[in-house]
């Protein structure tokens, strides 16, 4: 959203498991005046006043005037809405999860913003009997954190917590995975995209249900991890505590290589669940290394042509992605893009296609 300048404005998803829309409009913004865009919410002319808009490109998603404090709202203490940022708000809805997919993997889960989000979608849809969510997390104290949080949102009967467990070491093969259908991948990365900002809702968890695991500030009511907006030329790396480090140009580069070749290994991974036909992967870096170069070397690999994944293309993908004017750079990417190249051999015979991109995020396909 840099179209909206420096300054940003509060993103309030409204969790659909515990909430609607229409029942946060007549409660939480009561008293909120309605505008048709963000642009107004952030208008100068706007300072001061109390704006809501709702988001035109996904569902339950609400844009807030800056500087309000939502944590001491009932609905955020009861989990009705979670403050989450818009980027991080398309992945889960790109993936676009439906009750036929089976169950659903989150590969990179805490602090869970994407997990119960992937459970709100799917309670609109109505889950099918016994589908379930999947959620990995390797830092074992990391998925504290994601259990409560997936407790406080409602999502906690529909997901299984695998706490401690590399996505890397699981056999997709293996018996517990034979339905998996669609995954989620939201790695580590270098968090170059994370600016402008004064505080940070993709960990921003409610009081209630914890802090990520090291914050590095913010009071011990909100736990809101404080960020310094990141330098013109993003050579300052998050970690997924919110920690940061500036890195010199070539430190930087190192670190790059070494994130994306871990990215491309839980790219490469997912693309191998035998009834997978959807993946997203996102990253909150701004840096191609992550994002696109990812995405080629995933959808070159032997894998990804035997089992023709693809780019999605834009008529196909869901309304808000059709939408959305950003797209990464695929130019380079002979065959992988939309309607590309036949990918061979395909395996057992199926049709393919693969992936989408905004804001570094992708949306792979087969069918
Ligand atoms: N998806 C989360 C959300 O929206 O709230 C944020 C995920 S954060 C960017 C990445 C997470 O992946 C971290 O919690 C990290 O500990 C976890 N992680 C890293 N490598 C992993 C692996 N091999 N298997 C499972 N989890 C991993």
């Amino acid at each position: 959203d840099a179209q909206f300048g420096p300054a940003h404005p509060r993103w309030i998803r409204v969790n659909s498991l515990k909430s609607t829309v229409d029942e946060q409009l007549d409660t939480t913004f009561k008293g909120f005046e309605m505008v048709p865009t963000v642009a107004e919410v952030m208008a100068p002319a706007s300072t001061g006043k109390k704006l809501i808009c709702l988001d035109g490109n996904v569902p339950n998603l609400i844009a807030a005037s800056p500087g309000i404090d939502f944590t001491k709202t009932e609905a955020y203490k009861s989990g009705a809405i979670i403050l989450q940022d818009k980027a991080s708000c398309f992945p889960a809805y790109m993936l676009d999860p439906r009750p036929e997919d089976g169950d659903i993997v989150d590969a990179c889960s805490a602090p869970g913003n994407k997990t119960t989000h992937l459970a709100g979608i799917l309670h609109e849809r109505g889950f099918a009997g016994g589908q379930r969510i999947l959620a990995f997390e390797k830092d074992k104290h990391r998925a504290k954190t994601l259990a409560k949080m997936v407790g406080a949102a409602g999502s906690d009967k529909v997901t299984k917590i695998h706490p401690g467990a590399d996505f890397l070491k699981t056999d997709p093969d293996a018996p517990e995975f034979r339905s998996v259908g669609a995954l989620l991948l939201d790695p580590s990365c270098s968090g170059s995209g994370i600016v402008g900002r004064d505080d940070t809702p993709e960990f921003h968890v409610p009081a209630a249900v914890g802090a990520a695991s090291k914050p590095t500030a913010g009071g011990a009511g909100s736990k809101v991890l404080k960020r310094k907006r990141a330098p013109e030329a993003p050579t300052v790396v998050v970690d997924d505590d919110g920690a940061e480090t500036v890195l010199s140009e070539k430190a930087l580069e190192t670190r790059l290589a070494a994130l994306a070749s871990f990215q491309l290994a839980i790219l490469l991974h997912a693309l191998t669940f035998p009834r997978a036909t959807r993946v997203a992967y996102s990253t909150c870096s701004t840096h191609a290394t992550e994002n696109e170069h990812v995405v080629l070397a995933a959808l070159r690999s032997p894998v990804a042509r035997r089992r023709g994944w693809r780019i999605l293309p834009r008529e196909r993908q869901v309304r808000g992605m059709r939408e959305w004017p950003v797209r990464g750079d695929f130019s380079a990417c002979e065959g992988a893009g939309e309607g590309g190249e036949d990918g061979g051999d395909r395996e057992g015979g199926d049709g393919v296609d693969a992936a989408v991109v905004a804001e570094g995020c992708v949306r792979a396909d087969r069918e």
